[in-house]
């Protein structure tokens, strides 16, 4: 049988479906474009009779093996869309979830409504970059970026993102902010806050993505507190920070930044409807 774009993404998304694959149509064709090194997917729509080699057929069905198998589609095509961005992602840092696109919208639309000469921000636990790279780009403000993270293999992909972007970033290699000098006028996470024992976690994620960045403890806040405490002694005065939680965490969440100092403090839902992100801001 010959083969074409369009019968084979069919015959594949009805293979995932089978599998129980949650979206089997948008990963055939995502799948598929990673396969033909086409930047789109409406390529498939318009190319839909383009035939494909038996190398080709080969070469897909050994893509479509790995899915079968859980790993993400970011994984093996080696790239996720974020904030309309692509970024860069291998298996040393976390796939950037949509709904840490709020965080950045919430931290640009507060970074253009301070008052500061000159901004200064950092995002702890950058991964992929992602959040410091899309703000850098959304932001249309003298500012200067910073982001940290623990591990060296991530801190890597973020540094190729940036340059990618055109983003200058400073990179550097830390314990959330221990041992990082300066103020800032805004810090930005989405850290750890997965609990040990947490059952809701997807086999795929747990087998696939990197643990360093999932798993905070027996409580699942332990980082959020630890970073809320260092926080609030590299803000300046009129500082925020900015974080993302898990379901269920927001009145704990609130009672660290309680805690820590924080006397403003918000909370946002995401587009489902869940409280999902947490600002505080720090007083005079
Ligand atoms: N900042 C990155 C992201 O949001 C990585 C976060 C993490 O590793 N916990 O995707």
């Amino acid at each position: 049988m010959k083969w074409t774009v369009m019968t084979l993404v069919k015959r594949a998304s009805e293979i995932l479906s089978e599998r129980g694959i949650p979206s089997p149509r948008l990963d055939a064709e995502l799948l598929m474009c990673c396969l033909l090194g086409w930047d789109n997917r409406v390529k498939i729509y318009t190319a839909y009779d383009r035939p494909l080699s038996a190398e080709e057929v080969e070469a897909y069905r050994q893509l479509i093996k790995r899915r079968v198998k859980g790993e993400p589609v970011a994984y093996i095509t080696g790239e996720k869309e974020f904030f309309g961005f692509r970024f860069k992602v291998t298996p040393a840092v976390l796939i950037p979830r949509p709904e840490t696109e709020l965080l950045v919208e919430k931290s640009v639309e507060l970074l253009k409504s301070m008052s500061k000469e000159t901004l200064k921000i950092v995002d702890v636990g950058t991964g992929s970059g992602c959040i410091i790279i899309s703000i850098a780009k959304l932001l249309k403000k003298d500012a200067e970026f910073f982001a940290t993270d623990i591990s060296r293999k991530a801190l890597d992909v973020a540094v190729e993102n940036a340059e990618l972007h055109g983003c200058k970033v400073r990179f550097l290699k830390a314990d959330l902010l221990e041992g990082v000098e300066g103020k800032f006028s805004a810090v930005v996470s989405n850290p750890p806050y997965i609990a040990y024992s947490d059952r809701r976690v997807e086999s795929s994620v747990k087998m696939f993505e990197p643990s360093v960045a999932l798993y905070a403890g027996k409580k699942g806040t332990e980082v959020i507190e630890r970073l809320a405490f260092q926080s609030f002694d590299k803000l300046e005065p009129e500082g925020f920070l900015a974080v993302e939680f898990g379901e269920g965490q927001s009145e704990k969440v609130r009672d660290i930044f309680e805690r820590a100092g924080f006397s403003t403090i918000k909370i946002f839902k995401d587009l489902s409807g869940k409280d999902r992100i947490i600002v505080g801001f720090k007083k005079e």
